[in-house]
């Protein structure tokens, strides 16, 4: 199929119509962000590369980075996490601190920030360097040795992350952090650090749309793991929006507060797209009326 056209159309009419949503300006160096950027990109099974607008442009991939600790997480150390974190929807903003108290400190899902961190607090145990480990896959998988932490975004998530440190210490408290809060917070922030564009991310998602099979032909998770991930991605990967995003996209997603948003039609591709401005629920405002309107013209989605 070739995607080439309907890229362009899309980066050409759907990027450009209000609302666009506003940037996040709780992390300042995310807020410094130009708003009217916008990018899409495509990648095939057989590994042909589509895009349009701003898709070689870096970003901040926040918390898209949570999917791949997971994968790493999984496929390093089998399903003893999901004693420490649940997997349901949180119907709650991703830095909620009020759920995890009445949850005793079990996280609800992987991808909120509590479930992210416990995530990366068992990598860390794991590996000795969790945030180093994300780096090396998405270079790998990408292809591109030049994806890196962007020291500017990391330092500046560090000097606001006093919510994050209040998840950190509370999951401590409960006994469910292994690591000392600092370690784990770092790692966290290096994670969500990386700088990315559409491309390096549709090509790094790949295994995500072959049954946990990495470029190099060997597995990272198994085919029923992957199914797993594809499944929280969809009830989870988008907050308190995940039933919206599966309304109208229809295909498992993760977003971060950079503005990307990385979706996967199973057995067949990954599409990322990314524009600043966010919604209420912290996604990609462009970006989710892009995804609707490539499914929607495609006919690809899980339903
Ligand atoms: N690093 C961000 C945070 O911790 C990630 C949140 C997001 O992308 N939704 O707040």
């Amino acid at each position: 199929m070739d995607f080439q056209n309907l890229l362009d159309d899309i980066a050409g009419t759907v990027a450009a119509s209000p609302p666009r949503g506003e940037v996040a300006a709780y992390i300042p160096q995310l807020g410094a962000v130009n708003p009217d950027q916008f990018g899409i990109a495509v990648v095939t099974g057989e590994g042909e590369v589509f895009s349009a607008g701003d898709a070689n442009v870096p970003f901040s991939i926040q918390s898209i980075s949570k999917v791949f600790a997971l994968a790493l997480v999984l496929a390093t150390d089998g399903d003893g996490v999901w004693q420490r974190v649940f997997r349901e929807p949180s119907g709650n903003p991703f830095n909620s601190l009020v759920q995890l108290e009445q949850e005793a400190g079990i996280p609800r899902n992987p991808f909120i920030n509590a479930g992210a961190l416990v995530v990366t607090d068992r990598l860390l145990s794991v590996t000795g360097d969790a945030a180093g480990t994300v780096l090396d896959l998405m270079r790998q998988e990408s292809g591109n040795p030049g994806v890196g932490v962007d020291p500017v975004v990391a330092e500046s998530e560090h000097l606001h992350s006093s919510r994050n440190a209040s998840l950190a210490y509370f999951l401590a408290s409960c006994g469910n952090l292994e690591n000392p809060v600092p370690d784990v917070l770092d790692n966290y922030i290096r994670q969500c650090s990386l700088a990315m564009s559409c491309v390096d991310l549709a090509l790094a998602s790949r295994f995500l749309a072959s049954n946990g099979v990495r470029v190099d032909g060997t597995a990272l998770l198994s085919s029923s793991q992957t199914k797993r991930i594809n499944a929280v991605m969809l009830t989870c990967g988008t907050y308190d929006a995940a039933g919206e995003f599966a309304y109208r996209v229809g295909l498992p997603g993760k977003s971060g507060v950079g503005g990307g948003i990385v979706a996967v039609v199973p057995n067949n591709l990954t599409v990322v797209v990314w524009s600043p401005g966010l919604g209420r629920s912290g996604n990609s405002v462009s970006g989710l009326n892009a995804l609707d309107e490539f499914t929607t013209r495609t006919g690809l989605s899980i339903f």
